[in-house]
């Protein structure tokens, strides 16, 4: 998918407006984060900050030997009888899938949901080759219908209300009026039960590959992964190089992290760990898994001073806590990752230049930080952004031109003394929310400018220093 983000601004100008999208979006962002605190929080607060910290270490951990658990990984999972191919972007990577369904003879594909399909543009390298493709994610499922991209890493379609989705499956299947969403599920249902049947090839993500064991790993809630897994002939899983964990009990501890920080729960619904095709005593199961294990772009963030970024584990708990995502949604950030990790990614992934406005797109409160559970210093590393921005000469001209002006009055005494006794005559007399141009505007076009402060501190504290 080609990326709109620096189309951020006026976006997320549209999505403000929209009050249907920014209610559904905050409510299902509130529920989720209440979700989260509760689950960290169970036992006791200590118990869900220790969590956090092991979670954090065992990524760090495994990603300060990548290479080393990557060939670790490839070794145990071609002696489990996986397939095990790795590409250098996302060109190579729809190559390789069209290429094993060829091979395979394959017509019909069913996908559990994935990202990082979402960001090689997987479903439409199928399509060109006339293979037919079902999202089986009933949000995705949804998305698929609606021709959309998600707006959230783990709920896709947070910004749709009830009705929405109602309407969107009356015109675009055969189903009949219905306001229970009960119903609306099962129609869903029963469609994505009959593209499992027929389908000769499923395509999974990976939440994690445990290197020890050669496992591929998958948290679900619907039930979809593990038929996408184990009814079509072929299995292929896309994951990201990063999703390597070394030790099954690693995995064990950021299952728990992944699971409480994204919906809530001390543990998905569906865990599958697949070790393989079925066995010949095994009546279940594909003849042949690949894995295809993905760069795109993920060794030049791990070369680069952002590589702690990539412990990420797409729990999706900073876009729940991020008060820019709850007033605009994802789309806004135009592209597959939003909210602050997308602020991040997509920059880091498609080029500063594609996805300027993104690192100014935060705050900076600290909230995304808080909430993560594997720590990553998401404010720390926007303020790097926005720094290689300005080094690049990428940042916003007016920006310079207000930064350099600050600037120049906080380093003269003169200056300083003087624009500030003539903001306080000139501003306070005129309402500044009227004077500003655009873009300077921007700020106080949703908000009061506070006055200036009548004689400022350090006149009083001379004054001060005087009577004593
Ligand atoms: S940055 Fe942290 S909170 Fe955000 S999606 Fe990744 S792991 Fe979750």
């Amino acid at each position: 998918m080609k990326t709109q983000s620096n189309h951020f601004v006026r976006q997320s100008e549209r999505n403000i407006q929209d009050k249907g999208l920014s209610t559904a979006v905050k409510k299902a962002t509130r529920k989720a984060f209440e979700g989260r605190l509760k689950a960290m929080g169970e036992t006791s607060i200590e118990h869900g900050e220790q969590i956090r910290m092991q979670a954090a270490f065992v990524k760090r951990r495994v990603l300060a030997d990548l290479p080393y658990f990557l060939e670790l990984a490839e070794q145990r999972m071609i002696e489990n009888g996986m397939r095990v191919l790795w590409a250098r972007d996302g060109e190579e990577a729809c190559q390789q899938v069209l290429e094993i369904a060829s091979n395979h003879k394959v017509a019909q594909v069913v996908k559990s949901k994935s990202m990082l399909t979402e960001e090689i543009g997987l479903n439409e390298s199928l399509e060109k080759s006339n293979i037919s493709v079902v999202e089986t994610d009933l949000g995705e499922y949804i998305l698929q219908l609606n021709g959309e991209w998600p707006s959230h890493i783990v709920t896709p379609v947070l910004h749709k209300t009830k009705e929405s989705i109602r309407d969107l499956f009356i015109d675009k299947t055969d189903m009949p009026f219905t306001n229970d969403s009960r119903q609306i599920a099962q129609h869903a249902r029963k469609i994505l039960r009959n593209a499992f049947l027929k389908a000769d090839m499923g395509i999974t993500g990976g939440n994690f590959v445990i290197a020890e064991t050669g496992t591929l790993c998958l948290a679900t809630n619907e039930g979809n992964g593990r038929m996408v897994t184990s009814l079509p002939r072929v299995h292929v899983a896309l994951v990201g190089i990063e999703k390597v964990v070394a030790t099954l009990k690693d995995f064990a501890t950021l299952t728990q992290a992944l699971s409480r920080s994204a919906t809530g729960q001390k543990i998905t619904v569906y865990t599958s760990m697949i070790h393989g095709p079925s066995r010949p005593d095994e009546a279940d199961g594909p003849e042949s898994v690949y894995v295809i294990f993905v760069d795109n772009g993920r060794s030049n963030i791990y070369a680069s001073k952002y590589a702690e970024v990539l412990a990420c584990i797409r729990c999706g708990a900073c876009l729940n806590a991020c008060p820019v995502y709850h007033q605009i949604g994802g789309h806004p950030y135009g592209w597959v990752y939003p909210g602050p990790i997308g602020s991040i990614i997509t920059p880091l992934l498609n080029g500063l230049e594609n996805a300027s406005p993104l690192p100014y797109a935060s705050s900076l409160c600290g909230a995304c930080k808080t909430a993560c559970p594997v720590d990553i210093d998401i404010p720390a590393m926007l303020v790097a952004l926005r720094n290689d921005l300005i080094e690049n000469g990428l940042s916003a001209g007016v920006m310079d031109f207000v930064m350099k002006t600050w600037m120049g009055m906080m380093t003269s005494k003169s200056l300083y003394s003087f624009s500030g006794k003539a903001a306080s005559l000139i501003f306070n007399k005129l309402a500044i929310e009227k004077i500003l141009p655009s873009p300077l505007n921007g700020w106080t076009k949703y908000r009061q400018f506070p006055e200036f402060a009548k004689k400022p501190f350090h006149a009083i504290w001379e004054e001060r220093g005087k009577k004593q």
